[in-house]
């Protein structure tokens, strides 16, 4: 590696949201929800390196004085530096709430009918990575690691080189990739595997996400050569060669693990007991969003109370809803149905001491969701497709006695790692994961050792940090500790950055 190599990790969003309290007129930080800030931000923290994304507010809502009073102290207790992309109203609507989520997210999860394809959408995605191009080459070097992120930015390395600007750019998707029936749907369809194609490395979740990049590329380029075998193959296509790989993002095991066991967790596991009334507690945690299965986990919930009427008073579903794009009509559609589905289950079964579902609509501190975790006899993930599921990951860490029981759905793609384990579900099939339902109430408590020790030990050998390892592994041949803990470094003079 050369020297002064410099970790800089690109997203959409800085690892830090700014909101105002309601009536209050001064701007606050929060820590970001979301797999990609748990996974990243220890990492960043104790390597050195800087964060580069959008502020998550209009331009036109921020006064940059103010900006800079607000990201500078979170720059120092979030302990890396944190470099903000503004983004005006028009730039917001189009490229994050449209082509982003909107046009890849639906499509990369299956939902083609949740996708408008307006040429507008299309342009704003282009604009705005070229912003994000002019902020990189404003605070990096040649030398730098570009650790770029997810669906926002897939045009970036490709931005960076219209601009002849050189840097060593190294691209992670988040979500899965689709299949190239669905892919082939996209109007931009070859423009975007083009992009990809920019990267040193392109790298998946899992390797079906891989084999759906592959088979579309073949589309656009029947000769197209795939040297090398496992997770790291080398290809050459579209006049380009990259290297193409797979690798499951996880979570910081120990720290889950730790809290979980801490005298703070333990004391609101048993108050949350208690309140339980000696009813098993299935615990569902999902952004509001539709690709999470919410709906059909409700029903499988609905049809074991059905069938299974031993559960009734037995087994309480707690479901947290973690607000997520409610800017979207079709979230905000979502939220309606998912409130009518539970007060119809809860008029339809509940009793004068016992109601089947509770469920909020909030974020909840770390301590509070692993209380939960704690606390729940089993977790259920119905996602209806999912690039990882960190939510699975954490309630195995928590499980620190080694019980419990995961339902997930076989289409997260952490299944391909928990499969033998947990109980697999096909979320769209209602009866049999209301089987799954009954036979994780009724598993003993062997079956739910050996299960869950061999989940966790699964999970604490893949950790964060093994993933961490291996995307700079096979990027650069490189480790986690070839970035040196160091100060904070300087910032650019602010005109060499777009506001
Ligand atoms: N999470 C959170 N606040 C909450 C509930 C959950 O920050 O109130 C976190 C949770 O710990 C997990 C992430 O949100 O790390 C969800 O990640 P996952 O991969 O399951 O789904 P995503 O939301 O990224 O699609």
């Amino acid at each position: 590696m050369k020297d002064g190599m410099r970790l800089v990790v690109i997203s959409n969003r800085l690892p830090v949201s700014l909101f105002k309290e309601e009536e209050e007129e001064e701007w606050k930080t929060r820590q970001s929800s979301g797999g990609l800030v748990t996974a990243l931000s220890p990492v960043i923290k104790d390597r050195g390196g800087f964060w580069i994304g959008w502020t998550g507010t209009a331009r036109e809502d921020l006064d940059l004085k103010v900006l800079k009073t607000i990201l500078g102290p979170s720059s120092k207790e979030i302990g890396y530096r944190l470099i903000p992309v503004l983004l005006n109203q028009d730039e917001v609507d189009n490229y994050y709430h449209g082509f982003s989520n909107e046009i890849i997210w639906p499509l990369f999860h299956d939902l083609q009918n949740n996708c408008y394809f307006y040429p507008r959408y299309w342009n704003a995605y282009n604009y705005v990575n070229n912003i994000f191009a002019d902020v990189v080459i404003g605070h990096s070097n040649q030398n730098d690691f570009l650790w770029v992120n997810d669906y926002h930015l897939i045009p970036l390395a490709r931005s960076l080189k219209e601009k002849k600007v050189e840097r060593n750019c190294f691209f992670f998707l988040h979500i899965t990739f689709p299949s190239r029936d669905i892919f082939l749907k996209l109007p931009w369809r070859q423009e975007l595997v083009k992009d990809l194609m920019e990267y040193r490395l392109v790298c998946f979740q899992t390797w079906r996400d891989r084999r759906n990049f592959i088979d579309c590329l073949r589309i656009f380029d029947p000769h197209m050569k795939v040297q090398g075998r496992g997770p790291v193959v080398t290809v050459e296509a579209l006049g380009r060669s990259t290297r193409v790989a797979s690798l499951p993002i996880s979570i910081d095991f120990r720290t889950f693990a730790d809290i979980a066991s801490s005298n703070a967790v333990e004391a609101k596991m048993n108050e949350l007991k208690t309140s339980m009334l000696g009813s098993k507690l299935l615990l569902g945690v999902d952004r509001l969003d539709y690709t999470k299965g919410i709906p059909q986990k409700l029903q499988a919930y609905r049809t074991a109370l059905e069938t299974y009427p031993h559960l009734r008073e037995k087994l309480t579903l707690f479901q947290l809803l973690v607000p997520s794009r409610e800017d979207v009509p079709a979230y905000r559609d979502l939220k309606r149905d998912i409130e009518q589905i539970i007060s119809q289950i809860n008029g339809e079964f509940s009793t004068s001491g016992w109601v089947p579902i509770r469920h909020a609509y909030k974020s909840v501190p770390r301590e509070e969701l692993i209380t939960m975790y704690r606390t729940a006899d089993i977790a259920m993930v119905t996602s209806l497709k999912d690039g990882m599921n960190l939510v699975s990951k954490e309630y195995c860490a928590c499980r620190i006695n080694n019980d419990g029981v995961l339902i997930l759905s076989e289409f997260a793609g952490s299944a391909s790692q928990l499969k033998k384990n947990a109980l697999l579900v096909n979320p769209y099939d209602r009866e049999t994961t209301a089987e799954a339902i009954d036979r994780a109430f009724s598993m003993s408590e062997k079956e739910q050792y050996n299960r869950m020790s061999s989940m966790r030990r699964s999970i604490r050998r893949r950790d964060v940090f093994w993933w961490v390892n291996n995307f700079l592994r096979v990027s650069m041949n490189r480790e986690l500790h070839d970035f040196p803990e160091r100060e904070m470094a300087p910032l650019l003079p602010q005109s060499r950055v777009r506001v």
